[in-house]
């Protein structure tokens, strides 16, 4: 069941986006060689629990952190630790979420360690094409757009460049849940799937493979790795539908939040 937001709830998940939004802007300044995903994970929790907040996903089904952190061949639900210390040209991708007056918001990056001149043209391009996908999916996020109009927006990059599209892990509904319902794919047929109406609110996170779209579960019961070991980007953003187009209610202040 889609639960959809009256204008007052949408404007109250703007503030849990802006924290996270927030979050990453500090973990984009931070990261640096020789930072552990712990340090990063610290950072976010500061700024969370700081403005009163709480962390989306500790606790979350046992989740033990603030942030998920999926490093190279990892992509998505890696979990911090002092024992991974991020070296330069490292990929590392950053899901963090937070709950503001109840609701959450939920958003991820993929980032280069030392910068796009520390790793190859191959890696720069799956990080930006990945990005890149996930605003043509939040660009069809309007109403009477179907689920599928967002899927096939995000497919046709990844088509278009060979990646291979993660399909066991989806975008999602979300609001006083972290994960509600419609499950958003990053795949789909233009013009099928479900209507999206005012006051739905969902997360668009592509996730691109540099080889196969096959994933593997690691034995800690969360970490989602590549099955043949290649790299991975993630990008994510909570957006709302709304009269005036799609509202992307976890941008950036680099982002842009209405202007599609
Ligand atoms: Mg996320
Ligand atoms: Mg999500």
């Amino acid at each position: 069941m889609i639960i959809t937001k009256t204008r007052d709830e949408v404007e109250r998940m703007a503030r849990a986006g802006a924290l996270v939004a927030r979050a990453h802007e500090a973990l984009i300044e931070a990261l640096r060689p020789g930072l552990s995903t712990l340090d990063l994970d610290r950072i976010a929790e500061r700024i969370i629990t700081g403005a009163g907040a709480v962390p989306s996903f500790k606790g979350y089904r046992g989740f033990p952190a603030t942030l998920c952190t999926s490093r190279n061949h990892q992509i998505v639900h890696g979990i911090p630790s002092a024992d991974v210390v991020l070296e330069e040209g490292d990929l590392i991708s950053i899901d963090c979420g937070a709950i503001v007056d109840g609701f959450h918001g939920d958003s991820a990056t993929t980032l280069i360690v030392g910068g796009d001149a520390a790793t190859t043209p191959e890696v720069r391009d799956l990080v930006a094409r990945t990005r890149d996908a996930l605003w043509r999916g939040l660009e069809q996020v309007r109403s009477g757009n179907h689920l599928g109009d967002v899927g096939a927006a995000v497919e046709a990059v990844a088509r278009q460049h060979g990646y291979g599209v993660v399909r066991e892990y989806v975008g999602h509904g979300i609001g006083r849940s972290l994960h509600e319902d419609p499950a958003v794919p990053n795949y789909g047929v233009a013009g099928r799937g479900q209507t999206l109406a005012y006051g739905w609110v969902i997360a668009v996170e592509p996730m691109f493979n540099l080889g196969a779209a096959r994933t593997r579960l690691l034995d800690d019961g969360w970490t989602v790795e590549t099955a043949d070991g290649r790299w991975s980007a993630h990008w994510e953003h909570t957006v709302a539908v709304t009269p005036d187009g799609p509202w992307v209610l976890t941008a950036r202040s680099d982002e842009p939040a209405h202007a599609l």
